[in-house]
């Protein structure tokens, strides 16, 4: 009976004018909840002045849509209702992230969209997603596709579009005092609006992107001023944060190796932004820039330094070296390792370094060992030191003494890595050796109901921010600067100029307040 009834309710066209409003109330009511949220929270007004303004986002909300639903379905037919039930699917996607990890769909989290491989997103889909798409995604879209309309003339989308327009004009005039709180509050709001949030922001990545296909701006030619044989291997940590590290005082013993080892120097540091593309860039670049400078692999290589990258991770910015080595390539190369952990990319290393030609070499190590959402597939079972744990973020979510259990087993995984690395550049005594490990940013684990990373600078926790930064040099190497020549907090800049050092390299791009060493 039921379903005669909605058969029916499909074969009976209703008016474009209906439809339209129909499309523009379910968009605000199924997607923009969180938006009204945030918002409510956020407005500092009396009572009358809130509801005022409330009001008018509601009304201009409705109003919007409307007038967009109305000219896409008038201009486009067919097409217009792809469109709506492409958007309905992807609404109901942001609206479930946001909802369930406290993100902001702007530039980064679209940007990180477009960097994430699949294999990495994949972590991300789970059973409730699945769900939640199909409820408040695919059956929106399905009724944006089977609903019968009648679109009318032309003369009429004329006066519901123009009457529209003077609506928004009006509700914007009423309150243009406003300019002040939305100015204030733009990434956030924007961030919750459906679906201008992710459509806005893909245009702004794709042109940003579009722009840094433009070549970097090359450092001024450096040189390598002695014959000494010299090696640092740099490893870029992904998402390890500070507060997990025992090294920092965090009570649980995730550090046992590298707290017994000597010489090894901790350093309090800050990422420069919350999520890898940036954080790498800052790690390699010789100063805060939005431009793209040479970066530390390719200025080095370019100096005649040996450089390997090495990688079971992605985003960094553009590379130009011989030799850029995958966790896949090393799988193949040594087939009786395992290649899922980042343990592979130590594999035959020293034997690199000492068949190097050349006596600068430069090892760059991009890992991905503390990666959520799952973190439990990041290191072998031999590491599973806390338990029980969590199988990803989601089930952490419900536990989150299980995900932090999970977390810190990637830190005593890095910690083995690290001391291995320190223990193998101990023993090649014909060398001088350092080794540089520092995160590309930060990681929330429940505090405050968040969780991962990506926050806006100014938005985000310390966790997602506050990082580690430890330095091993074999002795005779540098002298480091005493801890009260240096700022309390580094930032990540301090590596490119501290490599320059260890390396040799006389450069008028080296900045000696940036260097750790004398
Ligand atoms: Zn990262």
């Amino acid at each position: 009976m039921g379903h005669f009834k909605i058969k029916e309710l499909l074969r009976k066209p209703i008016s474009l004018f209906a439809f339209s409003c129909i499309i523009s109330i379910g968009t605000m009511l199924l997607y923009n909840l969180p938006f009204f949220n945030y918002a409510a929270d956020n407005i500092n007004e009396n009572t009358v002045g809130k509801i005022f303004l409330m009001a008018s986002l509601v009304v201009l909300m409705l109003v919007i849509n409307f007038m967009m639903t109305y000219l896409v379905m008038f201009c486009m037919r067919l097409a217009g209702r792809i469109v709506l039930a492409i958007l309905s699917i992807i609404n109901a996607t942001a609206v479930y992230f946001i909802v369930t990890y406290s993100v902001i769909i702007d530039e980064i989290s679209i940007g990180n969209v477009f960097n994430t491989k699949y294999s990495e997103a994949s972590g991300f889909f789970s059973w409730s997603l699945w769900l939640f798409i199909i409820v408040f995604g695919v059956l929106p879209a399905l009724y944006c596709l089977l609903q019968p309309v009648d679109f009318g003339k032309a003369k009429k989308m004329g006066i519901c579009c123009g009457s529209s327009f003077g609506i928004i004009l009006a509700i914007a005039l009423a309150n243009i005092n406003q300019t002040l709180w939305i100015s204030q509050h733009d990434t956030e709001l924007g961030g919750l609006l459906q679906p201008w949030s992710y459509l806005v922001n893909t245009i702004r990545v794709t042109s940003i992107q579009n722009h840094k296909q433009a070549e970097e701006i090359k450092l001024l030619d450096g040189k390598i001023t002695d014959n000494e044989k010299a090696v640092v291997v740099l490893v870029i940590g992904e998402s390890a944060r500070k507060a997990n590290f025992q090294l920092y005082g965090y009570e649980r013993n995730t550090n046992p190796l590298l707290s017994k080892q000597e010489d090894l120097k901790v350093y309090e540091a800050t990422s420069c932004a919350t999520y890898t593309t940036a954080g790498t860039k800052a790690i390699l670049e010789p100063k805060d820039s939005g431009d793209l400078y040479e970066l530390l692999p390719n200025y080095a290589f370019r100096t005649g330094v040996d450089v390997s990258w090495r990688t079971s991770n992605w985003g960094e910015p553009p590379i130009h070296i011989d030799e850029y080595i995958t966790k896949d390539d090393l799988g193949a190369q040594y087939p009786n390792e395992n290649s899922n952990y980042d343990g592979i990319l130590l594999k035959g290393l020293r034997e690199r370094i000492e068949s190097s030609q050349k006596n600068k070499v430069l090892i760059i190590l991009h890992t991905s060992t503390s990666h959520g959402p799952k973190y439990v597939d990041k290191y072998p079972k031999e590491f599973e030191v806390y338990k029980p744990v969590a199988k990803n973020v989601e089930e952490g979510e419900k536990n989150v003494g299980m995900l932090v259990n999970a977390y810190d087993n990637t830190i005593v995984y890095t910690d083995f890595l690290l001391d291995s690395l320190v223990n193998t550049l101990r023993t090649m005594e014909d060398w001088k050796s350092a080794m540089i490990f520092i995160s590309d940013h930060g990681e929330s684990l429940g505090e405050n109901k968040m969780f991962m990373h990506g926050l806006p600078m100014r938005l985000a926790p310390k966790v997602q921010y506050e990082i580690p930064f430890l330095v091993w040099t074999s002795e005779h190497f540098r002298d480091y600067k005493a801890k009260d020549k240096l700022p309390e907090v580094l930032e990540q800049h301090y590596i490119f100029h501290s490599v320059l050092n260890l390396l040799s390299i006389d450069s008028p791009a080296y900045n000696k307040d940036y260097d750790i060493f004398n």
